[in-house]
């Protein structure tokens, strides 16, 4: 339980984030980890609430709650605090694959909902995770488990994610022979090609797969599974087949000029970034480099974030960030209270970086894009938008307007469309002749059959763009179901049985 007053004796505290002017000049992880003591003090904090929401894992009004993998967070916040950390790691590793990952990028949902958090800073429960499994890397706790048995059953799954991978380590680690084919030429998916090494460096990556490799799984890269294989040859060759290929069909902004050079996807952007960081060999389009330009990220998430700290370290001259909704309140609104997820305004770690190098925060609130205009040889040279009004109409549903006369004229060399993803792209699924609907696969979750015989469905495929930790689970999940539909029974952890 931590420290019977622990939460009454210690201030929350986060880890050290490097300083900003310092850590845009290079690609380095922005933040690090928590020494032993620190970790030691902030599990303190965990307060023994009896009924701990910190991992309900749940939806509330529209936004994850809680750990969505059940992570036993009391009982390794006290683990921690008494300094047994080889038993904290045993604790983490009994519900999540890949610690490492979501200790660094997790929004953290839990400490929205931690008891403390209800009139007090909560738990720093994410970096706590990311020192367990941190120092159980440098510990050498962490080796290669090899299963002592092989089932004779082979499963094919698509897209090498993080959804893709937990069911690979699951199904692999339940004596099934696995094989991942990923289009890719690195695995990973939008671990390795989307989050920028400053929030998740790709040798953490690379470990966790080097270490699949090693337990047995199989990796096929470059190798597009629709067109540079066949469905009909997966299906045949193996017993069972999980698709995981992800949502990454871009949502487009059809305005006047959206073909001019120099506006560009978010994701075109942040892949060809990260292909060119890990090889010096890759050139970088000239369209696609942020250096000396006036840059803008039109959507205000979390995927243009990551293009505001790409174009920092880039080089940009200016940088700003257009969001359609208004600024977020300081303090929780009255129809956001806790447990639900904190629905206040941020400086996200991009934010924080451009705040320092510009001196103001970049962020324009409640304004929409008109069109794009670009100079004789077809050049972006301008952006055009007017501020808009959020309200309700006579339904309670969200409207905005536009504001005649707030009419702006912006400067631009480099746009970035980050407005968010439709969902899953049709043509693998085609392949497989899989059903959808509204981008989705069609496969309840608790189950994730598709409607092909064998042919199952997990994470943002299925459940449309979300997050890691969700990813993390629906691989979890699906492989209980694989594995119960290949043997007639599991004994696969599921969130169900705990
Ligand atoms: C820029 C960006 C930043 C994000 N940051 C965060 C964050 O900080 N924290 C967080 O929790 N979440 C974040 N997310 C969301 C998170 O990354 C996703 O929810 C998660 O990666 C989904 O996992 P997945 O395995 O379902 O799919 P993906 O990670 O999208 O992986 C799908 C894989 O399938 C492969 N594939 C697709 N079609 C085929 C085919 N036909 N044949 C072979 N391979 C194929 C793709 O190449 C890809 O590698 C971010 C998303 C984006 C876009
Ligand atoms: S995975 Fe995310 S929600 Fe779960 S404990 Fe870690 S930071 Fe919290």
């Amino acid at each position: 339980m931590g420290k019977a007053t622990g939460f009454m004796d210690y201030e929350r505290q986060t880890a050290n984030e490097r300083d900003p002017l310092e850590r845009i000049h290079d690609w380095k992880e922005y933040s690090a980890p928590f020494s032993d003591e620190v970790a030691k003090t902030q599990g303190a904090r965990c307060m023994d609430c009896g009924t701990p929401f910190c991992h309900i894992g749940t939806d509330i009004a529209g936004a994850t709650s809680g750990c969505p993998i059940y992570n036993l967070i009391p009982e390794w916040n006290d683990l921690v605090y008494k300094g047994k950390w080889k038993e904290a790691l045993d604790r983490l590793m009994k519900t999540n694959n890949f610690p490492e990952f979501t200790g660094r990028v997790c929004p953290a949902p839990c400490e929205g909902s931690c008891t403390v958090a209800i009139n007090d800073p909560a738990v720093t429960i994410k970096n706590i995770e990311q020192k367990i499994i941190d120092k159980g890397f440098e510990e050498g706790w962490i080796e290669p488990r090899i299963p002592s048995h092989r089932t004779g059953k082979k499963v094919a799954i698509i897209g090498s994610g993080p959804a893709g991978l937990a069911a690979a380590d699951q199904l692999n680690q339940a004596g099934h022979s696995v094989t991942v084919f990923e289009r890719a030429d690195r695995a990973g998916g939008l671990l390795t090609y989307g989050i920028p090494n400053m929030k998740l460096d790709k040798d953490v990556v690379e470990r966790r797969i080097h270490l699949l490799k090693q337990e047995g799984i199989d990796f096929v890269l470059n190798t597009e599974v629709g067109k540079d294989i066949s469905a009909n040859t997966i299906k045949q060759d193996y017993d069972s087949v999980i698709l995981c290929t992800g949502a990454q069909q871009h949502r487009d902004l059809p305005l006047e000029g959206r073909e001019a050079e120099g506006v560009r996807f978010a994701m075109d952007y942040l892949t060809r970034s990260t292909e060119k960081l890990l090889d010096d060999q890759v050139k970088l389009e000239q369209e696609l480099n942020a250096e000396g330009k006036d840059v803008i990220v039109i959507g205000g998430g979390d995927t243009g974030a990551d293009c505001i700290a790409t174009a920092l370290r880039q080089g940009a001259k200016s940088i700003v960030q257009f969001g359609k909704h208004p600024q977020l309140p300081i303090k929780r609104a009255e129809e956001n209270q806790w447990p639900a997820y904190p629905q206040v305004f941020s400086l996200e770690y991009a934010h924080k970086e451009a705040k320092a190098a510009f001196g103001e925060d970049i962020r324009q609130y409640s304004i929409q894009t008109t069109k794009f205009v670009t100079d004789e040889n077809g050049k972006l040279k301008e952006l055009h938008t007017i501020d808009m009004k959020k309200t309700r109409d006579e339904n309670g549903i969200f409207v905005f307007e536009e504001l005649p006369g707030t009419e702006k004229v912006w400067p631009a060399q480099l746009v970035l469309i980050a407005i968010g993803f439709q969902g899953a792209e049709q043509p693998v699924l085609d392949a497989f002749d899989v059903q959808t609907t509204n981008h989705k696969v069609n496969a309840m979750y608790g189950d994730f059959r598709t409607n092909v015989e064998h042919v199952f469905a997990a994470g943002d495929v299925r459940r449309g763009q979300s997050l890691i930790v969700w990813a993390i689970n629906e691989g979890r999940e699906v492989a209980c179901h694989v594995d119960e539909f290949l043997m007639g029974q599991t004994t696969l952890p599921s969130v169900a049985n705990m």
